[in-house]
This record gives structure tokens, C-alpha cells and sequence, in this order.
């Protein structure tokens, strides 16, 4: 067996790509640790889809039955009006714009799923931060807002859109906003829908609900962003926004409203992207939405932070720890793949929202026009047929 260099590795972040990477770091012999800011596992976010190549690497970690028990199983979905009356009914593929063999999972369940596969043989930290990383020829010195001062051989940063590792290490300027916020939080199931969605869009805003029947329903609202947003840890200040902007948007607004005050798991960002030519410096890189977030809007970002883990760790591996090596090669293999899914967010950031009366008008007709249509797929083929290339756009290998 090759002998390994840079054996500890610190990874800041534990949603998705921090767990997946310290999944694989660890069956290849390395000893990472994780840091994550919040005190517990954090809870919250809506349905995320996992597609084209991200199943492979599900698969790869032997993950599939657990996806599976917790798979949204979604029934389909409907638009509906301001009265609740629908407007279009789509079976579970078409809602959700999935290929065969794609699949659906809550993101507070694929979070839980990623941390259960790794937390017997992981060091976790919960409840602190990275405050410096100071790097030199043979390690990188880290201090923490709590723990003490410790020194690994390589650090990366899983930290998501807002990524501390990114600002300490790379500097700013690397965020795009696409012009959307999204705000999502847990609300009771007061409709008693069962795996099932219903999607109400005003000009400039939409408003989903969907729920398993077993748990509580989760509400999504999408809205164009302010021209000043509020701080990203005012939460008062983005319920009011939220509240502000859905106020007379109809329907079941105001009852999914009301519950947010109370939600345990509100969740509210920006929709923006990231864009970096390079990942890493020196004995520092990044993976998951901190290197290359395609936003929301896209539909990839899990995808592409479970490939990306995947490919770290595995190019880490091949080059036997040398991370000059392994970060260049991972660069190399996961630059078409990002670029595509960058692009791919920002065509779907023009065509999310109605920005008009008149162009809900348009939207809500085609709706209804491509629910009827007896060969929906062929209807839909120029909005799948990217979006399949772009969840395929990298061929994996095997470590
Ligand atoms: C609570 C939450 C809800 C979300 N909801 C949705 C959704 O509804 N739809 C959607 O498409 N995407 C959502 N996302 C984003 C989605 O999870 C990511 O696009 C994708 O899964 C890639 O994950 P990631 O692990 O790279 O980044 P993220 O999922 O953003 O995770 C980053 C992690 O790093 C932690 N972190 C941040 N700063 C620090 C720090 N200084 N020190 C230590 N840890 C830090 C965060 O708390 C978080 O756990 C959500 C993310 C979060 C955190």
C-alpha cells in the first residue's frame, strides 16, 4: 500500500460536501476533521435534486437504500391561482424536470444522511469557526473562535455560498447574485397534502408548499431580490422582507406566513453563483457551493458538491497526498462539468419568476398547455435535454 502525505485534513462546513468529503478522505486512510459553525447538524432547506452522475457517486458510497428510504417519492404537483383553483397538474418527473434514475430528497434528510455515514469515524466540532489559517512549506496553523489552536497538513473549505475559508484565503469578489432570493422553513401540513406540491406564482413571486404526510411541510418563496437586502444574520429583518413582498400575493400566503416566526429551520439566501478560476492555494482548497455554487436555480448544487467531494478526495488519493498534484488534477477534472452547471443556473435564473401580469398570463397557459399534451416529454425536451447533458457532463473515475 502507497504511504500517504498529508494525512490530516481539516474541512470547514458540514451540510453536504463537508461529510461526503470526509467520507471518502477516510476510506482512503487520510484523518479528517470537521468544523461546522452551527451548534448541531443544521436542519432546513427544501427538496434538492440529485442527478445524472451525483447517483453514481451515491451508489459508489453504498448510500442508495438510505436515498431511497428517504426519497421525496414525490405523487407530482400543481400550479394553482390565487383562490387555490389549478391551473395545471404534473405527474412526479415532470415537477420535478428529473431523468430516469434521478432522484429527490429533502436537504436537512441528505445532511443527516451524510453525517450518519461518517460520524463514527469522524472528529466533528459543532459550535465554532475558523479564525485564521496561516499556511507554511510543511502545514497550515488554524485558530478557532473556541477550540484551540491546531495545525493540519491541508484545509478545505465546504462552507458553502458565504465561505470563510474562501474570504480568509482567496479574498472577495468571487459571488454573482442572479437577482433572486429564496427563503424556505418548516410550516405545519395544514392542507394535509401527502408527497405532493402545489406552486402559487404572482408577478415577480412564487410560493410553493409540499409535504410527505408523515412530516411537516416545508414552504419555499422565491422573490426577486431588494435593492438592498437585508444583513445576512438580521433574520427579524428578512421575515419582514419576506412578509413585505408576499403580503398580497394570495392564496394560502398569509396561513404558510404566519407560521414563520415559530419555524425552527428558516432559511434565507440570496440565489447567487460562484465563480473562481482555481480551487486552491497552496495547502488550502475548496469544494462544494464555497468553489463553485450554480445556485438554487439550478437545480445542480448538491450534485455538484457530491461529485466534487468525490473528486478530491479520489485525486488525493491517486496522488498519494501530494496536494499540488491532486488539486491541479481535480481542477482539471471538474472544470467542464462546473462550467456547464454555471451556465445552466444562470439561463434558469431569467426564466424563473414572472416578472408581469402578463407574463404569469403566458406562463400559467403553457402550464396548462404542456399538462394536457399526451407527449409532455417531447414538449419538454428542450428544457430537459440540457439540463440531462449538464448532469452528465463529467465522466467519473475510479479511484
Ligand atoms: C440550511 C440550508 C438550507 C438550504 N436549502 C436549500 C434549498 O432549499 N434548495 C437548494 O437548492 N439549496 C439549499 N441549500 C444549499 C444546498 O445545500 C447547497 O447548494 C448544496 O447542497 C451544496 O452544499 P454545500 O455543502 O457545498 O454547502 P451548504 O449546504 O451551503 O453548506 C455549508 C455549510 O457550512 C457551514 N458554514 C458556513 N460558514 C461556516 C463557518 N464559518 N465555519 C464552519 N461552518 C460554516 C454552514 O452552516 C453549512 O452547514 C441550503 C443550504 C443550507 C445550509
Amino acid at each position: 500500500m502507497t504511504q500517504l502525505n498529508n494525512k490530516t485534513v481539516l474541512i470547514s462546513g458540514a451540510s453536504i460536501a463537508g461529510p461526503a468529503l470526509a467520507f471518502w478522505l477516510r476510506r482512503y486512510g487520510f484523518t479528517p476533521t470537521v468544523v461546522e459553525q452551527t451548534p448541531a447538524l443544521r436542519e432546513g432547506g427544501y427538496k434538492v435534486d440529485l442527478r445524472g452522475v451525483a447517483m453514481r457517486v451515491i451508489d459508489r458510497m453504498g448510500l442508495t437504500p438510505a436515498l431511497k428510504q428517504y426519497s421525496t417519492n414525490m405523487r407530482g404537483g400543481q400550479w394553482v391561482n390565487a383562490v387555490g383553483k389549478p391551473i395545471a397538474t404534473l405527474g412526479p418527473d415532470l415537477i420535478g424536470l428529473r431523468a430516469p434514475g434521478d432522484d429527490e430528497i429533502l436537504r436537512g434528510d441528505l445532511a443527516h444522511i451524510m453525517y450518519d455515514a461518517t460520524k463514527n469515524d469522524v472528529e466533528y466540532v459543532f459550535g465554532d469557526s475558523i479564525t485564521s489559517i496561516t499556511q507554511s512549506h510543511d502545514g497550515v496553523a488554524v485558530t478557532f473562535a473556541r477550540s484551540a489552536p491546531r495545525v493540519f497538513d491541508l484545509v478545505i473549505g465546504a462552507d458553502g455560498l458565504h465561505s470563510n475559508v474562501r474570504s480568509q484565503v482567496f479574498g472577495e469578489g468571487f459571488v454573482r447574485p442572479l437577482g433572486m432570493h429564496a427563503c424556505v422553513f418548516s410550516v405545519p401540513n395544514h392542507l394535509g397534502l401527502d408527497h405532493w406540491e402545489l406552486i402559487h406564482a404572482a408577478p415577480g413571486r412564487v410560493v410553493n408548499i409540499y409535504s410527505t404526510a408523515q412530516s411537516a411541510a416545508k414552504a419555499q418563496f422565491i422573490f426577486r431580490s431588494p435593492d438592498s437586502p437585508p444583513d445576512r444574520r438580521d433574520v427579524a429583518a428578512q421575515q419582514r422582507l419576506v412578509a413585505d413582498v408576499f403580503a398580497d400575493a394570495g392564496w394560502e400566503t398569509p396561513t404558510l406566513l404566519s407560521a414563520m416566526p415559530r419555524s425552527p429551520d428558516f432559511y434565507f439566501d440570496s440565489s447567487s453563483q460562484v465563480h473562481m478560476d482555481s480551487w486552491s492555494a497552496g495547502r488550502v482548497a475548496l469544494v462544494g457551493d464555497a468553489a463553485h455554487s450554480p445556485s438554487p436555480l439550478s437545480g445542480q448544487g448538491t450534485s455538484l458538491a457530491l461529485v466534487g467531494a468525490y473528486v478530491l478526495a479520489g485525486e488525493l488519493r491517486a496522488a498519494a497526498g501530494d496536494h499540488r498534484v491532486a488539486f491541479e488534477r481535480y481542477r482539471e477534472e471538474m472544470r467542464e462539468y462546473v462550467d456547464v452547471n454555471l451556465k445552466l443556473g444562470e439561463s434558469n435564473a431569467s426564466q424563473m419568476v414572472a416578472g408581469s401580469k402578463r407574463q404569469l398570463r403566458m406562463q400559467n397557459l403553457m402550464m396548462r398547455y404542456v399538462s394536457v399534451l399526451p407527449w409532455k416529454d417531447l414538449a419538454l425536451r428542450p428544457i430537459l435535454k440540457p439540463l440531462n447533458a449538464a448532469a452528465n457532463a463529467i465522466v467519473l473515475k475510479d479511484y
